[in-house]
């Protein structure tokens, strides 16, 4: 059977990046694309994955709803509380990954497929603890055990980068960066003084390349 992989696609710059790179060693037919929708995400987000994956050319868009997520954080409990105190980033939700990546251990198993490739660069190490390359090993054997005699790996090929780097390769790739979102806030338009439009308007900075992000 022909390759088939599953790209989690936040509508983000880093999950573009991975979507491109996959996209460029196999056909279209082969790449599906994933959106775990929760509370935190915009409707600019959503449209950005959903125009994203369009414009790739993926076989199929898929998104599932993980609504549990809102209902725990308007309750934070006393460990969640801790975690606040220690100086966690304010986006951190415990166990994220493990959580999103069973997910989609879920649907590339529903789908046939053999690979799952998410998009967190090397600074996303730094600020989570569930992200890097021996979390992403120790995944990959819990997946071994848990589906025995069903070949399934999760990739993080943008681990060796920096938020910058990813940004280069995203232009290299021809990513098309007018759809993709950076903005923590609500809207559908990005807010501009937030820290994720800081952050992307800093990069297209550093890149030299004009910004093609319509602010508030
Ligand atoms: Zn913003």
């Amino acid at each position: 059977m022909s390759e088939r992989v599953l790209v989690l696609l936040s509508g983000g710059i880093d999950s573009a990046v991975a979507l491109w790179l996959v996209r460029r060693g196999i056909p279209a037919s082969g790449v599906y694309t994933l959106t775990i929708d929760y509370h935190r995400r915009s409707r600019g987000e959503d449209e950005c994955a959903a125009r994203l994956a369009a414009r790739a050319g993926v076989s199929s868009h898929l998104k599932i709803s993980l609504s549990f997520l809102k209902d725990l954080e308007d309750q934070p409990s006393e460990a969640a509380m801790g975690y606040r105190d220690m100086g966690f980033p304010p986006v951190f939700i415990p166990v994220r990954n493990l959580v999103f990546y069973s997910c989609a251990a879920h649907v590339a198993f529903s789908i046939s497929a053999n690979k799952i490739v998410v998009g967190h660069n090397g600074e996303d190490v730094g600020r989570f603890p569930d992200v890097g390359t021996s979390f992403i090993e120790r995944f990959n054997r819990l997946l071994r055990e848990s589906l025995p005699k069903y070949r399934l790996t999760l990739e993080a090929p943008l681990l060796p980068y920096s938020k910058l780097e990813v940004a280069r390769l995203a232009v290299d790739l021809g990513v098309p960066l007018e759809d993709t979102w950076s903005c923590w806030g609500p809207g559908t338009i990005h807010c501009g003084h937030c820290e994720g439009c800081q952050s992307r308007r800093n990069v297209f900075r550093e890149l030299g390349i004009e910004d093609p992000t319509p602010y508030e």
